[in-house]
């Protein structure tokens, strides 16, 4: 739910307000910002309920918001906080529907967790941002698809990230069969062909560094 969710869902063709479900990995700007106008829209359109997963602060961080007058504590007036149930969650496996299988796990990024959605026909494992850890690679492994954070270069490296050379590695641990690299700093922009070049020489599966509206086939296994 970073900025330009919503505007991005409309262009591929998903109305925004048919989202039921939201996976928070963390509580940075760059992965809620999008949130409190969510709630909004939902507010203002269909009203259906929807449920919003994410580590321990996440409730309390929406209640601030929408409950303080200096804030947003106008969205409270529109009955906001009715529409939303929020699921905190840390080292945890949930049965999202009937064949949908949730699993989160913490990532050493400032109370961070990364998700694996197992679905009947593939399964997807999401890092969130996180340096490498041990844990994310525990939970990705077998995955189909690991969509991974790969925010610099290794000479570049600033932060609680995974650069590009620490993704080699992890790419080669999990191998999955579609690695799709996504956070890209500025600092990356210039390196990522070569990044990609390398892990398509050092590891067997599909690799995409997608721009935004991309789209990626996935087959079913
Ligand atoms: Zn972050
Ligand atoms: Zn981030």
């Amino acid at each position: 739910m970073g900025p330009g969710v919503i505007e991005k869902l409309r262009r591929v063709e998903i109305d925004p307000g048919s989202i039921d479900v939201i996976l928070v990995t963390h509580l940075h700007l760059d992965h809620v910002s999008d949130l409190l106008p969510f709630l909004k829209l939902k507010a203002l359109a269909d009203r259906r309920p929807f449920k919003i997963f994410g580590p321990p602060g996440t409730g309390r961080m929406l209640d601030l918001l929408i409950s303080d007058r200096r804030l947003f504590g106008y969205l409270l007036d529109l009955g906001c906080s009715d529409l939303m149930d929020v699921h905190e969650v840390w080292d945890d496996v949930l049965e999202l529907e009937p064949n949908i299988l949730l699993k989160s796990k913490p990532v050493d990024h400032f109370n961070g967790i990364a998700y694996r959605i197992d679905l009947p026909s593939i399964s997807i494992t999401y890092s969130g941002d996180t340096v490498p850890d041990p844990r994310l690679i525990e939970l990705a492994r077998g995955t189909n698809v690991l969509i991974h954070e790969c925010s610099f270069p290794a000479d570049k490296l600033k932060g609680k990230h995974t650069s590009a050379e620490d993704l080699l590695r992890i790419a080669a641990e999990v191998n999955p069969e579609i690695l799709i690299l996504t956070h890209i700093y500025p600092e990356m922009e210039e390196e990522l062909q070569n990044c990609v070049e390398k892990l398509r020489e050092s590891f067997g599966g599909r690799v995409c560094a997608p721009k935004d509206l991309d789209v990626i086939e996935v087959r079913p296994r």
